[in-house]
């Protein structure tokens, strides 16, 4: 776990593999340095509680029906309601939605918020479907894991591939399920504002990243690299993410935004690109794509990973940067908004290139913590102002940093290794004083 042990681990391509890599070394840790770990809670903890993979039919538009696979895992109930994205894309299977699931848990310990991890998700590429295509999906998926959702067991949220047209329709359909339900809004958050959904909600994720890349600069914890104002900003992935961390990195901090770049490929400009104006030219091109804007030169994503720049956030999807490009990368600091888009060699590398990288857990916590304040929100039938909602995340954020800050500091470990180790002390910790049932 130290991170000044010479660099000798294999490159593991599968996030579930990392994942569960990461959580037994912290184990291991926690046993040899903090606390001793009972026996048999690696098996216990690692393990997901419920896995519900179900396979339903949908109409198309042209009058044949399609088969989907969609899943809904639940990871930990050491509290309840369980708590994640649901995602619609090509490469959802259940690996994939277990390790998401597993990282939700932990997450939910690092950033104090009373949830288990859980993660949905339908195999499908949105892309290709009719809007009225994704509709029908979205109520048959609801409804073949309504045994799992309700605002006090599962309650689901935005991730990749869907937004809050998907979550609305989700609630509707919960609804009408269960008319007498009471806080039956508190059952999906990033849901549309006229259905009980938070101000800064769409925005949580980046602006959450963007307060702890702050507070790093703040307190000088990146190497080379003392204010934002000017610093160059790679993004990877310009969907929600990716276009909300570029836009108030533009806005809010004044950093330069030199690159972007989403699953068409990427552009670069040195001396900086106007966020919003990318994405009105990637919603008016037919491709959908950010490559072609301003005649400028279309790149790789290796390359553009690699390109000359003070900070990189990947925004896209898990497993980006591997060894290779984190030999050639030069960015002072990886905002990791991504869930595990670094492997565990790249880290290795990374840090070992005194690389700051502000862990996923860490970075991307600000989504699930609005998501809570939107849950609050809707069991006390209330809405709170969009400044009230920032404060309480800035502070949220800011306070999980810093724990974060202090474990590394207190054991020597590097901020992952940190993250990890504080987040599954926490749950072993609830898990002492609830004992095993019966
Ligand atoms: P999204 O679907 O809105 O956007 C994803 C973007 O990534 C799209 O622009 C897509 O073109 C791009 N992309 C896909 N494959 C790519 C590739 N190989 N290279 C470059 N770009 C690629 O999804 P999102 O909600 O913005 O989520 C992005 C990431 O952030 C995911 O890893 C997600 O799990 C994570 N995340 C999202 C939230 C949230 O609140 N939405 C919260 C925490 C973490």
């Amino acid at each position: 776990m130290n991170s000044r042990e010479p660099c000798k681990i294999k490159e593991e391509l599968d996030f579930l593999k990392r994942t569960k890599l990461g959580f037994e070394k912290a184990v291991q840790f926690i046993n040899a340095e903090i606390r001793p770990v009972e026996k048999g809670v690696v098996k216990f903890l690692e393990q997901p509680f419920r896995q519900l993979i179900v396979t339903f039919p949908v109409q198309m538009d042209d009058g044949s029906i399609e088969m989907f696979t969609g899943y809904m895992i639940q990871h930990s109930r050491s509290y309840e309601p369980t708590k994640g994205g649901i995602r619609y894309s090509p490469e959802v299977d259940l690996d994939l939605i277990t390790a998401l699931a597993f990282d939700m848990t932990l997450k939910c310990r690092v950033a104090d918020l009373p949830y288990g991890g859980s993660k949905g998700g339908v195999c499908c590429d949105p892309k290709k479907m009719s809007r009225a295509e994704l509709d029908r999906l979205t109520r048959r998926y609801t409804y073949e894991i309504l045994p799992a959702l309700g605002p006090d067991c599962c309650v689901p949220a935005p991730d990749m591939g869907t937004s809050e047209r998907e979550m609305g329709i989700l609630y509707d359909t919960y609804k009408m399920l269960n008319p007498h339900s009471p806080y039956a809004s508190a059952v999906v958050t990033g849901k549309p504002l006229s259905l009980g959904g938070s101000k800064g909600r769409k925005e949580a994720t980046a602006q959450g990243g963007a307060y702890v890349l702050e507070e790093a600069v703040k307190q000088r914890h990146i190497e080379g690299l003392s204010y934002l104002k000017n610093a160059a900003v790679v993004v990877q992935g310009y969907g929600n993410v990716g276009y909300n961390i570029a836009n108030i990195l533009y806005e809010d901090y004044g950093c330069r935004i030199v690159g972007i770049c989403d699953s068409k490929g990427g552009i670069y400009c040195q001396d900086g690109l106007n966020p919003k104006e990318v994405m009105a030219y990637k919603n008016a091109s037919p491709e959908q794509s950010v490559v072609g804007y301003d005649g400028l030169q279309h790149l790789t994503q290796e390359k553009l990973l690699t390109s000359p720049c003070d900070i990189l956030v990947p925004a896209a999807k898990e497993t980006q940067i591997l060894s290779n490009i984190a030999k050639d990368m030069e960015a002072e600091v990886i905002l990791e908004l991504a869930n595990g888009p670094t492997t565990n060699l790249a880290h290795e590398i990374l840090i070992d290139k005194k690389v700051s990288v502000l862990p996923d857990i860490l970075a991307n916590a600000g989504g699930v913590t609005v998501s809570y304040f939107e849950w609050l929100q809707n069991k006390a039938g209330e809405s709170w102002d969009l400044s009230q909602v920032k404060e309480k995340l800035q502070k949220k954020m800011a306070t999980a940093y810093n724990n974060i800050v202090e474990t590394a500091k207190n054991y020597n470990l590097d901020m992952r290794s940190a993250a990890f180790v504080f987040a599954v002390s926490k749950e072993i910790e609830v898990l002492s004083a609830r004992g095993i049932f019966p």
